[in-house]
């Protein structure tokens, strides 16, 4: 059993610090949302009053926070009211940047770090099955991972501090190229007067294959049950989606790496958010791209 705080109990981080206790660690818990607090409470997760007792005599802490600023802020208040040699795993989605400061925080503080973020949605959370993407030392990865087997079912260490946040971000802009490949596809599809099934039966099997087509096929009633067969309700919402995008941008123009598609996917998912589609399934791509393909 280990001695665990984990900060941020909202939709990924309420069920990820159940799945902890249920495997028979200590948890202390806190939010600024009394509701979610409440939530964990339930499921036997200790209430903290607030971040600096959530966090102290612990051997791990967690964060679960919504985005780089909130982790940075987090981190400074926690860091120097943790037990020395202790470590420290964020799991949000962050910027490598900031990733990067909130290690050398907690190096300068003798702390071991690991950013380790996540796949999987909140499904995944609540059924244990999440994919971690971890960066930060040998020694630290070695700690963290019977705690995050805990709440996923897969842990890769992806290199040092940031290459965790770095393989997210390359991922998640990957996905948004290929759920809008995939709709493209099927809007063509339509306008060719080629039937749905007919062209999943033949994508699904051949060199166009992907997990947007394949797993998370964006055309109601095709395929394995999506998010598609359900109004678009998500699943992975758009304006995350936006998010991870606008995150790959930014990592991009500090290397100077070419992103082409990558930032017409942003743009794509931007004008998305922008006209009220922001909590569709980001998959609801598809019913836009058919909608303008009627209207020309
Ligand atoms: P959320 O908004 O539901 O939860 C974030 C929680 O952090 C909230 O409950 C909020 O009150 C709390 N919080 C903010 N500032 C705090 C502070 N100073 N102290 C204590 N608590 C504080 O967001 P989420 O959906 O759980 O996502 C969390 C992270 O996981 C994000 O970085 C997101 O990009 C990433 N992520 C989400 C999904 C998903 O499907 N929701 C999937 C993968 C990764």
């Amino acid at each position: 059993m280990t001695a665990i705080g984990f900060i941020g109990l909202g939709n990924m981080g309420g069920p990820m610090a159940a799945n902890l206790a249920k495997a028979g660690h200590d948890v202390a818990g806190f939010d600024l949302v009394a509701a979610s607090c409440e939530a964990a409470r339930t499921n036997r997760i200790a209430i903290a009053t607030d971040a600096l007792e959530c966090v102290r005599d612990r051997d791990i802490v967690v964060t679960m926070l919504p985005a780089g600023r909130h982790v940075c802020a987090v981190h400074r208040e926690i860091v120097p009211a943790m037990k020395r040699g202790a470590l420290l795993i964020d799991c949000s989605t962050i910027d490598v940047a900031s990733a990067r400061d909130v290690h050398a925080l907690a190096e300068a503080a003798k702390l071991c770090s690991l950013d380790a973020p996540v796949s999987g949605g909140v499904a995944g959370a609540t059924a244990a099955t999440l994919t971690f993407m971890a960066g930060g030392s040998d020694a630290a990865f070695a700690t963290a991972e019977p705690v995050l087997a805990a709440m996923g079912k897969r842990a890769v260490h992806c290199g040092p501090g940031g290459a965790g946040q770095a393989a997210k971000i390359c991922n998640n802009m990957l996905l948004g190229i290929s759920m809008i490949g995939a709709c493209e596809a099927f809007a063509l599809a339509s306008k060719l007067g080629l039937d749905a099934q007919k062209l999943f039966d033949v994508v699904s099997t051949s060199s166009g294959s992907c997990w947007s087509v394949n797993t998370y096929c964006p055309v109601p009633g095709i395929g394995p049950k999506s998010p598609a067969d359900n109004g678009y309700k998500p699943g992975f919402a758009a304006a995350l989606m936006l998010k991870d995008l606008k995150l790959a941008q930014e990592a991009a123009e500090d290397v100077q790496a070419a992103t082409p598609l990558g930032a017409a996917a942003c743009a794509l998912y931007e004008a998305m958010v922008e006209s009220g589609d922001s909590e569709r399934d980001f998959s609801a791509m598809l019913p836009r791209l058919m909608r303008a393909a009627r209207e020309t």
